[in-house]
């Protein structure tokens, strides 16, 4: 349930209202726009006397939020959520470019990479640390001597860092990570979600490969029912009857989450597709549609990586590609 307040309504006048709500046993989250004030009531809010909600001065209207998604809905938060990552910003008008290689694979290609992906615009390094492979005969990732490889990265190039936790166990680990990425495979794993959500660290949710964008908002209400409100989503296709890409680039989904919720939305073109030729269309395809950012696979000897090689960019194609998206972005202010 919402209440939305009249404009003019004293801090004084929420606190009051806040305060009686929630002896009715609610959880009562407050989100202060420009313009109006709206209280997202959570909880049992069958005992809400609505009439009576509806009837006091201060308050213009009252809704029932028939969503599942309580915190994440936008009507519990009407203005876009902009989130912060140490020196960048994502949402709201603020666009992520988040760049890097699959894997990290050594002290000189995680940093070869960082520089290159900054020279061309990119906002942020993505590299894997723990990789969740299909096989496990794969290349596992570098663990925690990945992680200290990022951080190396960042502090050659300042740019913030975002990588997978797949358990969390590790999360020690992550401590100077500026972005904790949960992966695809990981998106209902809930404890794992109820515990990120008991850290301030900003979250990149990536969409599961046979979840729907409610199930999506519902991984994104775990981690935000914990209190932690610094969700980022990401699309990164979706299982299909199709073979011909990877997966299948739901591009729909970044409109319709823009509708249902207030948190920024990513898409990851690199994973959707897994070709480096349909990438950069893909990204095109993303900024057009008004995603907040996206993350893209950049290798600086694709044919050699570990992991993912077929669907990442060179650095020159990565320029490219940047460039291009920053155009898009303009046409579309
Ligand atoms: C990744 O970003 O490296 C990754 C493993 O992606 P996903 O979880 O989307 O498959
Ligand atoms: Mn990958």
């Amino acid at each position: 349930m919402i209440a939305i307040l009249k404009p003019g309504t004293t801090p004084q006048q929420t606190q009051h209202l806040v305060s009686w709500l929630k002896t009715m046993n609610l959880d009562v989250h407050i989100s202060q726009g420009a313009e109006v004030t709206v209280l997202g009531l959570i909880g049992d809010t069958s005992r809400v006397d609505m009439d009576l909600l509806k009837s006091l001065e201060m308050v213009e209207t009252v809704k029932r939020v028939s969503e599942p998604f309580k915190q994440a809905n936008r009507k519990f938060h009407p203005q876009d959520t902009i989130v912060t990552v140490d020196n960048a910003r994502i949402g709201g008008g603020y666009f992520a470019m988040i760049a890097g290689p699959c894997s990290v694979e050594s002290e000189e290609q995680i940093i070869e990479v960082a520089q290159a992906v900054k020279a061309s615009g990119a906002t942020m390094l993505r590299g894997g640390a723990f990789k969740p492979r299909t096989s496990p005969y794969a290349f596992q990732g570098m663990k925690g001597e990945g992680i200290q490889l990022l951080l190396k990265a960042k502090e050659a190039t300042g740019l913030p860092i975002v990588t997978e936790l797949m358990n969390i166990s590790t999360l020690d680990l992550f401590a100077d990570v500026d972005v904790i990425q949960v992966g695809a495979r990981n998106m209902q794993n809930f404890d794992l979600l109820k515990e990120l959500g008991k850290t301030k660290k900003p979250i990149l949710l990536k969409r599961g490969l046979a979840n729907t964008i409610q199930e999506l908002l519902m991984s994104a209400e775990y981690i935000m029912s914990e209190g932690n409100e610094n969700v980022i989503l990401c699309e990164r296709g979706i299982r299909t009857f199709e073979t011909a890409t990877r997966n299948t680039l739901d591009l729909s989904a970044v409109a319709v989450l823009h509708n249902l919720t207030h948190l920024p939305v990513v898409v990851d073109p690199s994973h959707a597709t897994g070709r480096a030729d349909l990438v950069a269309p893909m990204a095109f395809a993303a900024a057009a549609a008004g995603a907040d950012g996206i993350m893209v696979e950049v290798h600086n000897n694709p044919a050699c990586a570990l992991c993912d090689g077929a669907q990442s960019l060179t650095p020159p194609q990565f320029d490219e590609l940047s460039r291009k998206v920053q155009k898009i972005r303009e046409v579309l202010v």
